[in-house]
């Protein structure tokens, strides 16, 4: 899948088409996806709509969506984990296969997009630690 490094000019808006729900993310996920037509559809999308039928528990890869972690990120040249540094934006990938790249603002200069990343960092990293303590799997942290 390829993923993009994200500069000053990348312009990002989703146009809720739901290809995400469609095949991107399904395949990944694949406890949420059925087949559907011969394609991975998550159980959960709207086909009419294309809305999310479970949208305040969505996983959290549906919520950082198209945005992508680079996990190595995470940790520095100094080998301490720091995993809210894998959400700067110099640091994340954004996916190519989502229609609203290219759409929209500039991704940085979208104070409401980064206030919504700068929160999910702070989940992440809660939620990071749980992992390297065993609490959660690996599945429930991405
Ligand atoms: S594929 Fe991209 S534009 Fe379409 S619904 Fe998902 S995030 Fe939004
Ligand atoms: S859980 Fe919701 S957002 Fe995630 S793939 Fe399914 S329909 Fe899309």
């Amino acid at each position: 899948m390829p993923e993009l490094a994200i500069d000053k000019k990348t312009q990002w808006e989703c146009i809720r088409c739901g290809a995400c729900c469609e095949g991107i993310i399904v395949g990944k996920s694949r406890d949420i996806s059925v087949i559907k037509r011969g394609k991975p559809v998550c159980k959960y999308l709207d086909e009419d709509s294309k809305l999310c039928l479970n949208y305040e528990n969505r996983p959290f890869i549906c919520r950082i969506y198209p945005f992508v972690l680079d996990m190595d990120a995470i940790k520095g040249a100094d080998g301490v984990a720091r995993p809210q540094q894998a959400f700067k934006l110099e640091n994340l990938k954004i996916h190519s296969e989502c229609p609203g790249l290219g759409k929209g603002r500039r991704i940085y200069a979208n104070k409401n997009l980064l206030k919504k990343l700068e929160k999910l960092a702070l989940e992440f990293a809660i939620n990071y630690k749980r992992y390297i303590n065993k609490e959660i799997k690996i599945d429930e942290l991405i």
